[in-house]
């Protein structure tokens, strides 16, 4: 098996120091292993993604020194894949359609028996409304396509440990240090951990008919990635990943969530910090040399 890394970036904005820190790592790790570095454009978010930003992208990673096989994957070509996907899970009872907006879903969480509404990689944690309004036979009919959906977090863990066993393992992934050894270690989580501190994801988002969640599993798993190197941030959505995994019968690969880069306060940088982009460093005039130093690598 050719060990293979990637970089996944979303064309809505303009890259920075902490995806040059991203693709460079992952771009290292494949040359290390004498394997492959391959890159994808997240582009779902058809409302978001610009063409300009894409071509950007592929700028500025040219320039920091970077290669990647052609073509490059774009989930904008894959819409049928997620497709398929869905109706699988829909059929098998696991996802059910919501219609509640970001209000109706702080209230509900916020209500006064449910303490105060806890957060997930998604936000706030669903408070399963739509869930106990579903009629399970409804998932005979076809799967609603303008309706969000989300996965049942219980039902899948319950086909997956075999069992009602809140504290059962339902999955685990590996996970490798940035030590000197690489040292790996096992991630295991439960049931209980799963509908608690993450929920019933939406897979299908209204004006997407998919969700970064199950794109990324099946894109992963198409280009036959072996090691994903991202950020801390995606460390709980991992999680959701390997149970959407093995839902669909698709290998783990090996996780490295990386630290993330910082500006002097101490924030994280996001796509609207500017000061902090490629091009800006570009323009000028550092070098590839500069942006690995400025990066620690
Ligand atoms: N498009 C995602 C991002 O830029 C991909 C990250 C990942 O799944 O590793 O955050
Ligand atoms: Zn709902």
């Amino acid at each position: 098996m050719i060990f293979r890394t990637r970089f996944a970036p979303s064309p809505s904005g303009p890259l920075h120091l902490g995806h040059a820190y991203s693709a460079l790592l992952a771009h290292d790790l494949a040359v290390a292993e004498n394997g492959q570095f391959l890159l994808r454009i997240e582009d779902i978010d058809r409302a978001r993604s610009r063409s300009s930003w894409e071509d950007q992208i592929y700028r500025d990673l040219r320039w920091i020194g970077l290669k990647w096989p052609e073509p490059v994957m774009r989930q904008s070509e894959r819409l049928d894949v997620y497709t398929t996907a869905l109706d699988g899970l829909w059929a098998r009872g696991l996802l059910y359609p919501c219609t509640c907006n970001r209000k109706d879903i702080a209230s509900a969480a916020s209500a006064p028996q449910e303490g105060r509404p806890l957060h997930g990689p998604d936000g706030i944690i669903y408070p399963g409304t739509c869930r106990e309004k579903f009629r399970p036979s409804a998932a005979d009919e076809p799967r609603p396509k303008d309706i969000p959906l989300r996965l049942n977090m219980a039902a899948a863990c319950r086909v997956l440990s075999g069992s009602d066993d809140p504290c059962a393992q339902i999955g685990s992934f590996l996970e490798t240090s940035a030590g000197p050894n690489g040292e790996t270690g096992s991630i295991a989580f439960t049931m209980k951990e799963l509908t608690n501190t993450i929920g019933d994801v939406v897979l299908s988002r209204r004006d997407m008919g998919t969700s970064y969640h199950l794109s990324v599993v099946l894109d992963d798993a198409a280009q036959q990635i072996t090691h994903v190197v991202r950020g801390q941030d995606l460390f709980e959505a991992t999680r959701i990943h390997v149970v959407l995994q093995r839902l669909l019968g698709l290998p783990t690969p090996t996780y490295r969530h990386h630290r993330l880069i910082r500006d002097e306060a101490g924030k994280r940088l996001a796509k609207r910090d500017d000061a902090r982009a490629l091009s800006k460093y570009r323009a000028e005039g550092a070098t590839a040399e500069d942006i690995r130093a400025l990066v620690g690598l």
